[in-house]
């Protein structure tokens, strides 16, 4: 940690901070500049709160040097994390395609769904069973016979299934059906929904929260790595700001920023970001562009009968489209697809 002190601090003040950093368990050295002096604060905590320091007489900044996230963070591990799955890698050289209706409807629409977007080339189907609804009056989600029609078309059209997860008392029920754990953006904070995912075996995508930072969100996936599942990956599914032209807006940085603070996969949803499906065919190229090592799609046979996010859903045609062109994006990058 590095202390700036103010200019004209007095040699008391000085005094006191040091002091203060000592007691807080810090080894200090002293830099005398020509204007100010700075203190370096050696041994930093990763639960230490640098505000204890913002507040003494005489301090101008604080910077934490080293990153409040340990298992999920390059520093510890250099390699990119890839999470293997029966044939499917996600975070090598491949660029995966998770595809699917927002939620699972019917036997008819999710087999009619699997088969579309098993023949473009998508290697995982996604569709939620239980949704997280703003509304409470709006469609739920089929539950259990959701997630049977969900593996049975998977398996039909040899694909991987993702499922959301929004409460621990589903996962064991989950767990029998799916191959990855879906968190949702408006649970990316639920602690212990988190720790208990981070006790079962199989991978986890943690969708960045509607108001999260990129280190709030690392620090969500280190309370899973913490609890013993390192297969995480992350979702970047655009972020609530002013604009209202989309849904959300797509943090499109947020692809190289994680890349180069933690090994862990990144994938983004350009559905949930743009909430517009002529908008989610350039941000999948610009996605892929970036660097995402997967994209996870809405995509839906009869979207204006949709029972959720049918506006945001690719008609199927517009989803082969997007698979041949995010295809030729990934190759200029020296990626597979
Ligand atoms: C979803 O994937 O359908 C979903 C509800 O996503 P999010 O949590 O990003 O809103
Ligand atoms: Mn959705």
């Amino acid at each position: 940690m590095v202390v700036v002190l103010e200019k004209n601090i007095s040699d008391k003040q000085i005094e006191n901070v040091i002091k203060h950093l000592e007691e807080f368990g810090f080894a200090v050295h002293k830099s005398t500049g020509v204007e100010q002096i700075i203190l370096g604060a050696i041994g930093v905590k990763p639960d230490f709160d640098t505000r204890k320091v913002k507040i003494l007489d005489g301090v101008a900044e604080v910077y934490r040097i080293t990153e409040p996230f340990k298992l999920a963070s390059r520093t510890f591990r250099k390699e990119d994390t890839v999470i293997k799955i029966k044939d499917v890698s996600i975070g090598g050289n491949e660029v995966i395609m998770m595809a699917g209706p927002c939620s699972v409807e019917n036997e008819d629409q999710i087999f009619t769904i699997a088969e579309i977007v098993a023949k473009s080339g998508a290697k995982i189907l996604r569709g939620g069973a239980f949704k997280p609804r703003t509304s409470p009056y709006a469609f739920q989600g089929l539950g259990e016979d959701g997630l049977r029609l969900l593996r049975n078309a998977a398996d039909k059209y040899n694909l991987l299934v993702i499922t959301e997860v929004m409460e621990s008392s589903q996962i064991n029920l989950i767990e029998e059906y799916t191959d990855i754990f879906q968190v949702g953006a408006r649970n990316m904070q639920n602690f212990s929904l988190l720790r208990d995912l981070g006790k079962t075996t199989k991978p986890i995508m943690l969708k960045r929260g509607l108001a999260a930072t990129v280190e709030d969100w690392l620090m969500s996936a280190e309370y899973i790595l913490a609890n013993g599942n390192r297969d995480v990956m992350l979702c970047e599914r655009g972020i609530r700001t002013f604009e209202t032209y989309t849904r959300n807006t797509f943090d499109l940085s947020a692809i190289p920023v994680v890349h180069k603070r933690s090994h862990l996969p990144v994938i983004a949803d350009p559905s949930h970001a743009t909430g517009l499906r002529d908008k989610v065919l350039p941000m999948a190229r610009a996605a892929v562009a970036a660097g995402a090592d997967g994209l996870m799609v809405e995509v839906h046979n009869d979207p204006e009968k949709a029972l959720s996010d049918g506006p945001q859903a690719l008609l199927p045609e517009q989803f082969m489209e997007l698979m041949q062109q995010v295809k030729l994006i990934a190759g200029v990058i020296g990626r597979k697809m």
